[in-house]
């Protein structure tokens, strides 16, 4: 469906669970956590309810987030089921890799068609600084298992003096394998303010990628579900560096994506606390015809476009793992 500025919506990010195995410095603190009940989580079946909407009002694309959505009981399942909903062209995954290694067979199985893997670095002491758990080993197993048939990305967040020496390094892995490492710009929100870390700007991460590799060739992109980042490939890379910079180029006149957060709230923009309680809906038992309705009308107010760099009092208080990115 269309939104009131005629973007086309077809791509839901749902977020299964607020709990994660790791704590990254820019996304979540590291004690003090306030865990949703979960009684107030979404079930599996609600969320197949809402995904079922979704998919009538025009989604064609869902990806499952979290917190760390592999701590989800029974996800396998429901990407099984979200799979076989009709209009649903793809499942997807964004995952920390921690649980991957034990997971990703059944994902396969169940029919996942991509995942993306979030790894700021390959140095395991920096691994365990930014994440505050040593646990490097595991991740790079669960990146080792993934089938080669599977859409894989590598998202990284540059951070000023933290990862930045591992930029090369991250890159290179798509020289020799078919898959894209993306550098995405520090978003400020939440912890990302409070940390006193800071971003490293797209630019400059190209700049530095073309010294090395030689010319960052543009990649063109025919499948409108492929999201804001911008791909390029260096002449002898098989595989393809993006770079999401929601800051220094907004993207959002071309956004196509809601999200539903693991406690039922449909978020319509990541900066704002614009949109609907659907489990509240739900949970009231609302009939379905009502339901889409509301979620229709939620969407078709979308916010126009973020406002990271604005007044404070209209930023969602929300943190990052608790809307899955
Ligand atoms: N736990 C999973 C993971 O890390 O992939 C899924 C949830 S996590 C919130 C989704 C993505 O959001 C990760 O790639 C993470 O790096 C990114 N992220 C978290 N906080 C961010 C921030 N402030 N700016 C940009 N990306 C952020
Ligand atoms: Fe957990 Fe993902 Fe947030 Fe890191 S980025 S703390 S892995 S939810």
């Amino acid at each position: 469906m269309k939104d009131q500025f005629g973007r086309e919506i077809e791509y839901a990010r749902i977020s299964v669970t607020d709990r994660c195995n790791l704590r990254c410095r820019y996304c979540m603190p590291e004690c003090g956590v306030k865990k949703i009940p979960h009684a107030e989580i979404l079930t599996l079946e609600e969320v197949l309810h809402v995904a079922e909407i979704f998919s009538r009002l025009g989604i064609r694309k869902i990806r499952l987030t979290g917190g760390e959505p592999l701590l989800r009981k029974n996800l396998s399942t429901l990407v099984r089921e979200l799979k076989n909903l009709s209009g649903i062209e793809q499942v997807t995954l964004t995952t920390n890799g921690v649980l991957l290694k034990n997971f990703a067979p059944e994902l396969i199985a169940a029919g996942l068609d991509g995942v993306n893997l979030s790894l700021d670095t390959l140095d395991e002491n920096i691994f365990a600084d930014l994440t505050r758990r040593k646990l490097f080993g595991k991740v790079l197993e669960g990146l080792q298992t993934l089938d080669k048939n599977l859409s894989v990305k590598i998202n990284c967040v540059p951070l000023r003096g933290v990862n930045d020496g591992e930029i090369l390094r991250l890159a290179a892995l798509a020289e020799k394998n078919f898959i894209k490492v993306r550098f995405i710009e520090l978003m400020p929100i939440g912890c990302a303010w409070e940390s006193g870390l800071r971003g490293i700007p797209a630019a400059e991460i190209f700049s530095k990628l073309e010294k090395t590799f030689g010319r960052l060739v543009p990649v063109r992109e025919k499948n409108s579900l492929q999201g804001p980042a911008k791909y390029f490939q260096p002449k002898n890379f098989v595989g393809q560096i993006g770079f999401i910079d929601a800051l220094e180029h907004k993207f959002c006149g071309s956004c196509n994506r809601v999200r539903l957060t693991a406690e039922g709230f449909l978020k319509t923009c990541l900066s704002f606390d614009a949109g609907l309680d659907v489990k509240k809906l739900l949970r009231a038992g609302v009939g379905d015809e009502e339901l889409s309705e509301k979620i229709s009308d939620a969407i078709y107010h979308k916010p126009r476009e973020h406002f990271f760099d604005g007044d404070k009092k209209f930023r969602d208080k929300r943190q990052m793992y608790q809307v899955g990115g």
